[in-house]
C-alpha cells in the first residue's frame, strides 16, 4: 500500500481517533456518542432500542463513519489503536448504553483470524466488507455431539477436486439466519487423530444445501440456530490456513478478543447494578420498608458492588498482560466465571426486588414496564454456557492455574 493510501486509511473516521492523549481520545469519543446515539435512537422505545434492527443500524452507522478496524494495521484500512485505546472505546460505548453488536464474530474473531492467517486474496475479499459491516459473520463450531468437547466435531468436508463437499450439522450458531458468511470447523481427515483432521472453512451461507433453523429461547427471541449442510460445495480457496491445521487457528482465534472482551461487560454490569439500586430504593414491602433496606437485599447488593469493583480491576490486569504480550487463559477463565455467575446473581436479586411482578415475563411478551429485568434475568442463564461453561472454566483454573490433577 502506498504512503498516500496508508495516510488516507489512518485519517478515516472522527477526529478523536487521532487524539494525542488517551484523555483527549476519551473526551472526543464521549461527546461523539452523546450526539450520535440519541440521534440514531430517535423515537425508539426501550424494547425497540434492543432490537436486532437497531443493533445492526447502530453498528453499521459506526462502521460507515469509520469507527471499525480499531486495532487493525493501517495497511489493511484499520486505525492501529493500542489495546488501551480500544478498551477505552468499548468502555465508553458501554457507559453510553450503545446497543450490543450483532457482527461481533466478524469484527472480533474473523477479522483478526484473517489478518493473522488469511492469504492476500482472502484478506482483499473479506476485510473491506467487515470494515463497512456489509457482511455479517457467524461462527460454526458447536455440533449436537461437540460443545465443550469441540474436537469431537463431525461435520465432514470431503475434498473433491477443487472443492470441499460439506455434510453435517452445526447448532447454537448465533445470528446464522442473518449472516452472509460462516467461519466453521470441519473434519477434513476422518482417519487422523481428533485434533489433527480439522480445517477452518469460510462458507457462503447462501450456497445451495445450507439450511438455517432458528431456535427460540426462553426469552422469546431466536438469536441462535441449527444449521444443516447437505452436500454443500465450497471452493478449496475458502479454506483458511493449512488443510487439517484448523485446530491451531481455532485456538488462536479464541485468544484474539480476550484482552478487551470483559471491559464493556463489566462496565455494563456496573450500570445495571446502579439501576438495581434505584429499583430497590423505589420498591417497597407491604410494611412500607424500601427493598433496599431489607437486610438480605442490602447484603446481596453490597456483595455485588464489591465483586464488580474487583472484576473491573481484574479486567484492567488482563489488558495490561495483553499489552505485554502475556495473555493468560487462567485469568480470562477466572473473570469469565466471576462475571457470568455474578451477572446472573444481579438479576436474581432484581427478581426478588420485583416480587410477583417478575412473573409477568419479558417485556416483549408481556408488555410489562419492568419486563426488561425479566428478559435479562432469563437471558443471563446463557452466560454460564456460552464462551465455555462454568465447569470447563473451573477445570482450566484447577489444572492450569492451581496445578491440580486432571
Ligand atoms: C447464547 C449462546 C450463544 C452461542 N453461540 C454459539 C455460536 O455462535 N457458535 C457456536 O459454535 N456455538 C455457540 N454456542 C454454543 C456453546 O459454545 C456451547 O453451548 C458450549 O460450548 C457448551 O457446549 P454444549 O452446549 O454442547 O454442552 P456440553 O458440552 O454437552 O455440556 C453439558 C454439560 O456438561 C458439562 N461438562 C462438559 N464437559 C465437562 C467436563 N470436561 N468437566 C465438567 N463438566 C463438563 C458442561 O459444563 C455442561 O454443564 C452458544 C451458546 C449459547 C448459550
Amino acid at each position: 500500500m502506498s504512503a498516500a493510501t496508508r495516510l488516507e486509511a489512518g485519517a478515516r473516521g472522527p477526529a478523536f481517533l487521532r487524539a494525542d492523549s488517551d484523555a483527549g481520545f476519551r473526551a472526543g469519543l464521549k461527546s461523539w456518542l452523546a450526539t450520535e446515539l440519541p440521534a440514531l435512537a430517535g423515537a425508539r422505545g426501550p424494547a425497540e432500542a434492543n432490537s436486532i434492527a437497531f443493533r445492526l443500524a447502530w453498528e453499521s452507522h459506526c462502521c460507515r463513519v469509520g469507527l471499525s478496524g480499531l486495532g487493525w494495521p493501517l495497511e489493511e484500512g484499520g486505525h492501529a489503536l493500542s489495546l488501551a485505546r480500544q478498551a477505552i472505546y468499548h468502555e465508553e460505548c458501554a457507559r453510553a448504553g450503545t446497543p450490543l453488536p450483532v457482527n461481533m464474530i466478524g469484527h472480533g474473531i474473523v477479522a483478526p483470524t484473517l489478518l493473522a492467517f488469511g492469504d492476500a486474496a482472502q484478506k482483499a475479499r473479506f476485510l473491506p466488507r467487515i470494515l463497512d459491516n456489509s457482511e455479517v459473520w457467524c461462527q460454526g463450531y458447536s455440533e449436537p455431539g461437540a460443545g465443550s468437547d469441540l474436537a469431537a466435531l463431525r461435520l465432514s468436508a470431503r475434498r473433491d477436486g477443487e472443492e470441499y463437499v460439506l455434510n453435517g450439522q452445526k447448532i447454537w450458531t448465533s445470528f446464522a439466519d442473518l449472516s452472509q458468511w460462516c467461519l466453521l470447523l470441519a473434519r477434513t481427515d476422518a482417519s487422523a487423530t481428533r485434533h489433527a483432521g480439522i480445517s477452518v472453512l469460510l462458507v457462503d451461507m447462501s450456497l445451495q444445501g445450507v439450511t438455517c433453523r432458528p431456535i427460540r429461547q426462553i426469552t422469546g427471541e431466536a438469536d441462535f440456530n441449527e444449521v444443516f449442510f447437505d452436500n454443500v460445495r465450497v471452493p478449496a480457496s475458502a479454506r483458511l490456513g493449512p488443510e487439517n491445521g484448523g485446530w491451531r487457528l481455532a485456538m488462536a482465534a479464541a485468544n484474539f478478543e480476550r484482552s478487551t472482551y470483559f471491559v464493556p461487560r463489566v462496565v455494563r454490569m456496573q450500570a445495571e447494578l446502579e439501576a438495581l439500586i434505584r429499583l430497590a430504593a423505589e420498591r417497597r414491602q407491604a410494611d412500607g420498608c424500601a427493598m433496599l433496606e431489607v437486610p438480605g437485599i442490602r447484603a446481596a447488593i453490597t456483595d455485588l458492588g464489591l465483586k464488580t469493583h474487583a472484576m473491573r480491576l481484574m479486567a484492567e490486569d488482563i489488558l495490561t498482560e495483553a499489552e505485554r504480550g502475556q495473555t493468560s487463559g487462567v485469568s480470562s477463565s477466572t473473570l469469565k466465571l466471576l462475571w457470568s455467575e455474578n451477572h446472573q446473581r444481579l438479576f436474581d436479586v432484581a427478581m426478588e426486588v420485583l416480587g410477583p411482578e417478575a412473573a409477568l415475563g419479558p417485556q416483549e411478551v408481556s408488555g410489562a414496564a419492568q419486563g426488561r429485568w425479566a428478559r435479562d434475568y432469563l437471558w443471563t442463564r446463557a452466560e454460564t454456557i456460552l464462551a465455555g461453561t462454568s465447569e470447563v472454566h473451573r477445570n482450566i483454573i484447577a489444572e492450569r492455574g492451581l496445578g491440580l490433577p486432571k
